[in-house]
């Protein structure tokens, strides 16, 4: 029998039981935890709306794109729209993609979240509020009160166009402008934070994700010097060896040393703040996941039984909470080297 070091309460499995890592070399997660990580009551549900996107980015872990298709059914809207209902614990949901803001379930997931007094989160590219049709997302998001965790992966230019392609630095620049004219980054109920994401490495000279205070304020400092701009917070989030990330790392051999590296710079302080122990991940065809890059990555989440969960699971099971271990996998350790990594940032 093995005691959480997080809950002193809880028993948990055998780490034995938990799966191989499939990363040579690479010591199992699982392993290096010692114990399988336990979930905590459901307070946030991450949903991603689907693959489309107007821009292709290259660190993308989603592999989203302008020609993806996949994306949410109306009959998965309305299992998510009764999971909003019947489930008062949910305090926060998490609108990703692709592009959110490009699925027709957007809206409504908004209107009916927002309705029922809880958090809404949308990860924004910003660049959206450009393409035809979606002109009036910031008066939208404004009149809702969505918090906006936009990507802006360094505050130069020439990085950002070569993560992001040419051109989106400047559109995101407007964008936040538009959104500060709003009262975003300054209003207490306009949240906007921008997210940081390292450059994919390209030789075997790793470092880890910088650190988030010291970045945000080069961030703040630079952005309004040179643009006006004001913002909330910084989020540092490590690229993990999954979609794009692990193609063009496997590319250059360097997925089992990056990985490798990761592991290397575990850090447990991180552990007990991991998202996937208080957070649901749904896909396009109602798949639960214990987060968006075991969704990536294709690890269902399980409940007790061993058996993949869905949106009509939980609705039957009458409960959000009957997951009793994340799944992990060697990609695990992106969350937890350094300073840790996670949808909110920066963990330790
Ligand atoms: S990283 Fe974000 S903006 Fe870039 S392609 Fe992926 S989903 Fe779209
Ligand atoms: S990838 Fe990170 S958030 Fe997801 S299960 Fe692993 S440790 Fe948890």
């Amino acid at each position: 029998m093995v005691l959480s070091p997080f809950e002193p309460n809880v028993v948990l499995q055998s780490a034995s039981e938990a799966p191989p890592s499939s990363e040579a070399g690479v010591p199992p997660f699982a392993k290096t935890l010692g114990i399988p990580l336990t979930k905590q009551p459901i307070q946030t549900l991450q949903i991603n709306l689907g693959r489309r996107c107007n821009l292709a980015c290259s660190h993308c872990h989603v592999e989203a794109g302008p020609h993806r298709t996949e994306e949410l059914s109306p009959a998965v809207l309305e299992q998510l729209l009764s999971i909003l209902d019947q489930f008062p614990q949910i305090q926060s949901v998490d609108l990703t993609g692709g592009a959110p803001e490009m699925n027709y379930g957007f809206r409504p997931l908004v209107e009916k979240a927002r309705a029922l007094g809880k958090t809404v989160i949308v990860r924004s590219n910003l660049t959206i509020f450009f393409e035809p049709g979606f002109e009036d997302l910031p008066d939208y998001l404004t009149q809702h009160q969505v918090r906006i965790v936009a990507s802006l992966p360094c505050y130069l230019q020439d990085n950002v166009d070569k993560m992001r392609g040419q051109g989106v630095y400047n559109d995101s620049v407007q964008a936040l402008q538009l959104l500060n004219a709003r009262g975003y980054g300054q209003d207490p109920a306009l949240t906007l934070d921008l997210v940081y994401n390292p450059p994919v490495p390209t030789c075997d000279c790793f470092s880890l994700t910088p650190r988030q205070q010291g970045l945000e304020q080069d961030y703040k400092q630079y952005l309004a010097e040179h643009f006006q701009i004001t913002f909330n917070k910084l989020l540092t989030i490590t690229n993990l060896p999954i979609g794009r990330t692990r193609f063009h790392l496997e590319h250059r051999g360097l997925l089992v040393p990056y990985t490798q590296f990761l592991a290397t710079h575990h850090n447990p302080a991180t552990v007990p703040a991991l998202m996937c122990r208080s957070e649901l991940s749904v896909d396009y065809r109602g798949h639960v996941y214990d987060c968006d890059f075991n969704q990536m990555a294709e690890v269902p989440a399980q409940d007790a039984a061993g058996m993949p969960l869905t949106l009509e699971s939980l609705l039957a099971a009458g409960s959000l909470d009957i997951i009793e271990t994340v799944q992990t996998r060697p990609h695990c350790y992106g969350c937890t080297a350094g300073s840790g990594s996670s949808c909110g940032g920066a963990l330790a």
